[in-house]
């Protein structure tokens, strides 16, 4: 068990406040800080203090040591390497319109990449890696975010609503095939729609979008985006492709899960993210970074119909799981309140991170060899090898509330 050391992404999207609140450091900071990476991905690895009392990278300490760390059935699965990225995530401005590619696309098109010579750091490299990047999210704070596409139905609605002149041909070939293709093929003439089209185009669904919100229409929120996204990214064919994807307001605790080719953009708030440790992303807009359009259309899923949000399954009184389909991670939750304060044990089970979000949380191994407090924003490592663990909370924040997020690896 060793309190962990984490790198913070200064990425210019990022908050000047909920970082730097959540660690107990002044705000506003002079810099935005977008996300802390708990983990031991090679770019920026957690670091833990070793035993002679210098500090070491969590990646080198899995790397000294993978049976001990990962455990023989995490290295049989996935090598040795932890499968899993923990972050927490403050966005202030929007991120990038993007999808991850499904492992066999990533093997792919990393193969691909690497035989065509293109350097893994490359600007123009789409596969730096050869894994998938399945994602989930859990709100810390309202989170907004635009993901999956909506509907097919319900956006013959929205253009009808807005009924943008230039767009009227494009709704027409929607509401004549209201399904995946139709939205495949809509979503592709908008993405590659030639910037001096746009150009006439933007104006038109601007003052649409400025009418539906005074007016106070069924896709208000929908359209605020679109004028908030136009603003930041003009003439951007992300802006309108926006209009095809669900829009999202997570509440504390409620989850999204991205698997494999699903649209999204984070637009607003803080959350705790899972993901794979992969940096296979593929973008259409919203960035100044590099863009590949038709990579991205080989890996998107235009499957349509309202985001699943997920709640999580309530295990016990204090423990929360969010189950997905990725077998690289699983987040979990615990909760205390002035009712249900007593110790919760966490058996072993792989290698784990735990983050404290709330209040103050003691952690003692079972076999009374050590113990240590995690504050608020702190976070441990736990080796597979390490003994099971027993949290309770210390201080209650002044809400009454105790919480930790668990991740550990899916399938092991
Ligand atoms: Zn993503």
């Amino acid at each position: 068990m060793e309190l962990l050391r984490n790198a913070v992404r200064p990425y210019a999207w990022g908050s000047r406040t909920a970082i730097a609140d959540l660690l107990g450091r002044p705000v506003p900071t002079p810099h935005p800080e977008a996300e802390l990476w708990m983990g031991a991905h090679p770019g920026d690895p957690s670091r833990v203090t070793g035993h002679d009392g210098t500090e070491v990278s969590l990646l080198s300490l899995l790397e000294s040591d993978p049976a001990h760390h990962l455990g023989d059935k995490c290295c049989d699965r996935w090598g040795t390497r932890l499968p899993f990225l923990l972050k927490v995530l403050a966005a202030d401005e929007p991120l990038s319109l993007q999808a991850h590619p499904s492992a066999e696309q990533a093997a792919e098109g990393f193969a691909r990449e690497e035989a065509a010579g293109i350097a893994r750091n490359a600007s123009n490299r789409n596969y730096p890696d050869p894994t998938a990047k399945p994602e989930l999210i859990c709100a810390l704070t309202e989170f907004h975010a635009l993901a999956g596409f909506r509907d097919a139905h319900r956006t013959v609605r929205l253009l009808d609503e807005l009924d943008v002149p230039s767009l009227r041909a494009h709704r027409g070939l929607l509401h004549a095939q209201p399904d995946a293709d139709g939205l495949r093929a809509l979503f592709t003439t908008w993405i590659t729609l030639p910037e001096h089209y746009l150009r006439d185009v933007m104006p038109e669904l601007l003052e649409a979008c400025v009418d539906h919100v005074r007016a106070r229409g069924e896709f208000a929120l929908e359209c605020r985006t679109v004028l908030e996204l136009g603003e930041a990214y003009p003439n951007d064919a992300g802006v309108l492709a926006s209009l095809l994807l669900n829009r999202l307001v997570l509440q504390p605790g409620e989850a999204i899960f991205m698997p494999a080719g699903n649209l999204h953009a984070y637009l607003h708030g803080t959350g705790v993210e899972i993901l794979a440790n992969s940096d296979n992303i593929l973008r259409c807009g919203l960035t100044p970074k590099h863009v590949d359009v038709p990579e991205l259309l080989r890996v998107l899923d235009f499957a349509c119909g309202d985001m699943r949000v997920l709640k999580g399954e309530s295990l016990d009184s204090n423990l929360t799981v969010y189950r997905t389909s990725a077998e690289e991670f699983e987040l979990s939750r615990l909760d205390w309140t002035p009712a249900e304060s007593g110790a919760v044990r966490l058996d072993s089970a792989g290698p784990q991170i735990l983050l404290c979000t709330r209040g103050r949380v003691r952690l003692s191994t079972v076999d009374g060899g050590r113990a240590l407090e995690l504050d608020r924003g702190e976070s441990v490592w736990l080796a597979a090898s390490d003994p099971a663990v027993t949290a309770r909370p210390v201080t209650l924040d002044q809400d009454g509330a105790a919480q930790i997020f668990r991740a550990v690896a899916g399938a092991v």
